[in-house]
């Protein structure tokens, strides 16, 4: 009988994809994939280091399901630490948590199959950090996709910004771009599939740059990524999102692709982190506030009315109630449509760990609350510039509030909410906003569209 392996992803769109590729390599080696952790033969954890409590998360699961197996009365499965946690803790792992059996490094994903058969042969304490090996692909299958009609495609993988406070270069390495070719076609392939979404991920999809440029021939713009975006458009997938943006690499083109692709989804996701230039220079990003907001201002010019979302680090080593004012002051000026906030999390080995002047945790959750409340209020303003329009909807499930009622996400990406009629999920829809709710719409259906 074939191995069952359930896999539980934490974190990121990279994480997802990163488990659609190891789920797509285990079923070609011959293994089950089962979506519960109960009666799995193998339990592989695919996790998240941005922030401590993502970390410590990992380490209550290992123990949930050892002591659920053996309430069952079943024989601990084999369990494995993938992800980025698996990458910086490395063997130490074994240490802190014995019922660990291996370890699978964020590069090590499409050798999982043969580690996995070594542990099943009695190997005790597998471990693998290597490096992709030459040859090794994205290969995704659409049977272990997360969604029929949304798919993430890594376009770029690492980082290498350094930005003080971050963990992912040292987590992921150095950036490393797909090839354009490759990326084109398999959105062409997934296209043909009867996906109605591609979302372009990497850590900063804009820092793309190629070793060769074939696959771009024929498409004008003046960074790699944003002839990457006009040829990916030109497949005519429905529709397409990229996220995330790095403020220091966004050049104005990427506002001209959108402008002239209706299929380039108008939602662009670019951090800022703080808006006050001594934090900004500490966190080592490379820019200021003025340069940050100059960027805004192309993209709330275009003709296009682009949706402007978000991340922000509150409390971080020496943040004073002066630069906290200023982040509220940039929040105020840039009226995103949607914004994450997080507590800084001092992370081992990063350059801000060894930072002293930490910002208390009742003043880190004071700013926490204070920004939030602020851009719940902003973000109801947006939110009500909707309302009386009609926008474009990708019906994705049936609302957990009601069997009428459908829900999705607009092309600038907010959740929609409204009466289904009688569309099915994987439908474009138009929708008559009516109602706006703290983080989401609610609208009529004006018309199925024909998809
Ligand atoms: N590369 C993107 C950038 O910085 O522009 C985002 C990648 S990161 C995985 C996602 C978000 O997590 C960051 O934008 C940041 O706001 C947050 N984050 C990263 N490290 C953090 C830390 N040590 N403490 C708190 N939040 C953190």
């Amino acid at each position: 009988m074939k191995s069952k392996v359930y896999i539980e992803t934490f974190g990121c769109q990279m994480n997802v994809a990163d488990t659609e590729r190891a789920a797509t390599g285990l079923r070609k080696a011959g293994y089950d994939l089962t979506p519960v952790a109960a009666g799995a033969d193998v339990v592989l954890l695919n996790t998240c280091s941005v922030r401590e409590r993502a970390e410590r998360k990992v380490f209550r699961r290992i123990n949930e399901i050892r002591s659920e197996a053996k309430r069952a009365g079943q024989h601990k499965p084999l369990i494995g630490v993938m992800g980025c946690v698996a990458q910086l803790e490395g063997e130490t792992i074994f240490q802190d948590a014995p019922a660990v059996d291996l370890i699978i490094g964020t590069q090590a994903t499409d050798r999982l199959p043969g580690l996995i058969e070594r542990a099943q042969g009695g190997e005790a304490s597998v471990i693998d950090l290597e490096e992709r090996r030459a040859g090794e692909v994205w290969d995704i299958s659409p049977a272990e996709r997360r969604s029929a009609y949304v798919a993430f495609v890594p376009i770029i993988e690492g980082c290498n910004k350094f930005c003080s406070f971050c963990i992912v270069p040292y987590s992921r390495g150095r950036e490393k771009s797909r090839s354009a070719l490759e990326i084109v076609s398999e959105v062409s392939r997934l296209r043909s599939l009867g996906y109605k979404e591609v979302q372009l991920i990497g850590q900063n999809v804009n820092s793309y740059r190629p070793k060769t440029q074939v696959g771009l021939e024929g498409y004008s713009g003046a960074t790699p990524f944003s002839r990457l975006l006009r040829a990916v458009a030109a497949t005519g997938m429905e529709r397409i999102k990229f996220t995330t943006s790095f403020p220091r690499d966004f050049h104005p083109d990427i506002v001209c692709a959108l402008e002239e692709f209706p299929n380039l989804c108008d939602w662009i996701h670019l951090p800022v982190q703080s808006g006050s230039d001594r934090i900004l220079k500490a966190m080592r990003r490379g820019h200021t506030a003025d340069d940050y907001l100059r960027r805004v201002a192309v993209i709330k010019q275009s003709k296009r009315r682009l949706s402007l979302t978000s991340d922000i680090i509150v409390g971080f080593p020496g943040e004073s109630a002066l630069d906290f004012e200023n982040t509220l002051k940039l929040v105020r000026g840039c009226q995103y449509d949607g914004l994450f906030i997080f507590k800084y999390s001092k992370r081992a080995g990063t350059p801000a760990a060894s930072l002293e002047d930490a910002v208390p945790d009742a003043e880190k959750k004071a700013r926490f609350l204070a920004l939030e409340e602020l851009q719940e209020s902003l973000q109801q303003r947006v939110y009500g510039e909707y309302v009386g329009k009609k926008i474009s909807v990708l019906a994705e499930r049936e609302s957990a509030r009601s069997i009428d009622d459908m829900t999705g996400h607009s092309t600038c990406n907010k959740v929609v909410n409204f009466r289904r009629g009688q569309t099915q999920p994987g439908e474009i829809v138009d929708v008559l906003i009516s109602e706006v709710k703290p983080y989401s719409l609610y609208g009529e259906l004006v018309a199925d569209r024909v998809n």
